[in-house]
């Protein structure tokens, strides 16, 4: 059984803490004081002291134990300005004045307070190793006490230990291609600025774990060829209050210095976290101190003269403040999300050449069979597979190995759920194709842009992106009577193919509701309800994106009227969808299938087998009594 060596961390911690403080407090105070309660004099160095005495600049001087002062010459060689000068223990010293012509004289030590100033100068001291011993008896060392206030940032030069390049990463196109763009900016900034453009200050890298935003980062700092500072979120809270925030102040006067630089900021959330989420008790003011100095220190320098660039990663961007999203600050946000089929193909690809393959091992077939899994993951996989080689004594690793290898690591990731299995994948497919074949067909001009089945994110197993090809602000009956047949496309699908629905529409159900819901409320659509508005209580919040729930202020019979006009909606788009589907059944299925095997299915080749989709006969002419016209 573990012993813990201290049962009550926080407390004793707390004390320690206290203990410091003050005993920095009375040394300080110790220095401070000459200034604060004489008058104030210039200081200089004692070697400028001496050089000055060397040339014969200096008048006087009165010799203190703790302090000298001096007149120094001016023009016409009369007595001028008064300095001051902290000493050093130096028999010369009197020599050396009386050569060069300097009226000299010790000062006293003030009497009586020789006691309270031997206090001040041996009980700090005594503190600080009382709090030293306390740290090492609890057998954490002393770093914390020691690194006080000075930042942790280890700094990546080129070249050092083997240099991360961009050919390290894969399966992260776009991310890449925003970084390369980064890279571009510190290398040659006037490139940029010469065109008047503004380089960006801070750039986020989003995205689940394991999808290679360190990775990504240190790549840039061995693609930049410029001084790259790394340090980790959670290092700037630590043990004692204030330091989170002076950590800052340090990092970026370092950083500032070797301009033009990288800063690199890993799990950003642990200080940016959201000021208004961190609870009842005001949250966490050592954190929020931290992210108060952060917030300073980017807006204070101006991206034009010093090129400091600050990357930060998360993979919890809806927790962070959005102060630090807001324009100067981390403006550029960089997605750097789950690979596709080919990407991690790729990936496989880099790893694998770390260990033995054999040739027979097919690095496509074994991305086919891993959708969902992160960067990380499959790095995990190609490690796996070779201790599994090595535990048959084999030579070399074989497709065998991968294959238990990814039993064994989907295992693992089935607990967090991010990995589909062969059925789930099958609907998921089939639902993500209903979606897109509807919205071919229906009014409007949002093109389905992109079918995809890599999970993305924590709630969408797949997802169809819509793209309109105009800004609209306005959209009539017949779109949203399309927008709403579209989101049962899913379900509808699902019902044809599998004669059964599984929860995955839930989103769907839920968004199509709410649009049908609005269209009787407040958009005035209904014929029953006629062109009034439904939803007071709703209209005043910010809210107000048909998420919400509504509570009327009306009568029971009218909630009854616009409940049921709501369900006739929804209940239309649905016989719209599945309409739409059976006539198109084939499609249905080779689409379905085609994303199966590639999962993702996106421009010209998608809108290519989207033209033929065919409207059927009797919904041509008309979607719950609107005339309906393709656009
Ligand atoms: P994150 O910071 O996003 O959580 P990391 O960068 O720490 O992920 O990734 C951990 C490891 O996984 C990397 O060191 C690398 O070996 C591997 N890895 C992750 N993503 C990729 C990728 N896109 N390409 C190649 N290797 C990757
Ligand atoms: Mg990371
Ligand atoms: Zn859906």
């Amino acid at each position: 059984m573990p012993v813990n060596p201290d049962p009550q961390p926080n407390r004793s911690r707390k004390i320690a803490n206290i203990a410091l403080w003050v005993a920095t407090g009375l040394l300080l105070l110790n220095v401070v004081a000459p200034f604060l309660f004489g008058p104030t004099i210039a200081k200089e160095p004692y070697s400028m002291f001496i050089h000055r005495v060397q040339d014969q600049e200096v008048f006087r001087a009165s010799v203190g134990q703790n302090e000298i002062r001096y007149q120094v010459k001016d023009a016409e060689g009369q007595p001028g300005e008064v300095y001051a000068t902290t000493p050093i223990f130096d028999l010369q010293l009197p020599q050396l004045l009386e050569d060069n012509g300097v009226e000299f004289a010790a000062v006293p030590p003030p009497k009586g307070q020789w006691f309270g100033s031997l206090l001040s100068w041996v009980i700090p001291p005594i503190i600080f190793i009382a709090v030293w011993r306390f740290f090492l008896a609890r057998g954490n060392g002393p770093q914390g006490a020691l690194s006080i206030g000075k930042s942790k940032a280890k700094v990546y030069v080129e070249g050092e230990n083997g240099k991360i390049t961009f050919d390290d990463v894969a399966g992260v196109e776009e991310a890449k291609a925003e970084l390369v763009e980064i890279v571009d900016f510190l290398k040659t900034p006037k490139r940029f600025t010469d065109l008047g453009a503004k380089i960006p200050k801070g750039v986020l890298l989003v995205g689940p774990p394991g999808t290679g935003k360190t990775l990504m980062a240190k790549a840039v700092a061995g693609e930049a060829g410029v001084p790259f500072f790394s340090i980790s979120g959670s290092e700037f809270v630590e043990l004692f209050v204030g330091v989170g925030s002076s950590r800052v102040r340090d990092l970026f006067e370092q950083a500032k210095k070797q301009a033009p630089c990288i800063i690199f900021i890993d799990e950003l959330d642990a200080i940016g976290k959201s000021r208004a989420s961190s609870g009842f008790y005001g949250g966490n003011d050592e954190r929020e101190q931290t992210l108060n100095q952060l917030l300073t220190e980017m807006d204070g320098f101006d991206a034009g003269d010093t090129t400091v660039i600050v990357l930060a990663a998360t993979n919890r961007p809806e927790t962070l403040d959005p102060a630090l999203l807001r324009p100067g600050r981390f403006d550029r946000q960089v997605l750097v999300d789950r690979p596709d089929l080919k990407g991690r193909e790729a990936i496989l690809n880099i790893h694998a050449k770390e260990v033995k393959l054999a040739d027979t091992v097919d690095l496509k077939q074994i991305a086919t069979r891993t959708p969902g899994f992160a960067g990380a993951d499959l790095a995990n996989l190609v490690n796996e597979a070779a201790l599994l080689a090595a535990r048959r004594n084999s030579r070399q690793v074989e497709q065998q190995d991968f294959a238990e290898a990814i039993e064994r690591v989907v295992a693992g990731l089935e607990k967090k759920s991010r990995v589909l299995n062969e059925k789930e994948k099958e609907i998921v497919a089939y639902h993500e194709v209903g979606h897109a074949l509807v919205g071919a067909v229906v009014p409007g001009t949002d093109q389905v842009e992109k079918i995809s089945i890599v999970p993305r994110g924590m709630a969408a197993l797949g997802y169809t992106l819509q793209l309109p090809t105009e800004d609209r602000f306005l959209r009539d009956e017949a779109e949203l009577k399309g927008q709403i047949a579209t989101l049962l496309g899913g379900r509808s699908a699902e019902e044809i193919i599998f004669g059964h629905i599984t929860t995955g529409a839930s989103n769907d159900l839920q968004r199509a509701t709410d649009l049908a819901e609005q269209m009787v409320t407040s958009y005035g659509m209904s014929q029953v309800l006629g062109p009034l508005a439904y939803d007071r209580a709703q209209r005043n919040t910010f809210l107000d994106n048909g998420m919400g729930s509504t509570r009327r202020p009306i009568s029971e019979e009218t909630a009854k009227a616009i409940d049921d006009e709501v369900k006739s909606l929804v209940e239309a788009g649905h016989q719209y969808a599945l309409s739409v589907l059976r006539h198109n059944r084939d499609l249905l299925e080779t689409l379905s299938k085609q994303l199966l095997e590639s999962e993702v299915i996106e421009g010209e080749a998608l809108r290519e087998q989207l033209k033929q989709v065919q409207i059927p006969a009797a919904e041509a002419q008309c979607f719950n009594g609107v005339p309906l016209t393709t656009a």
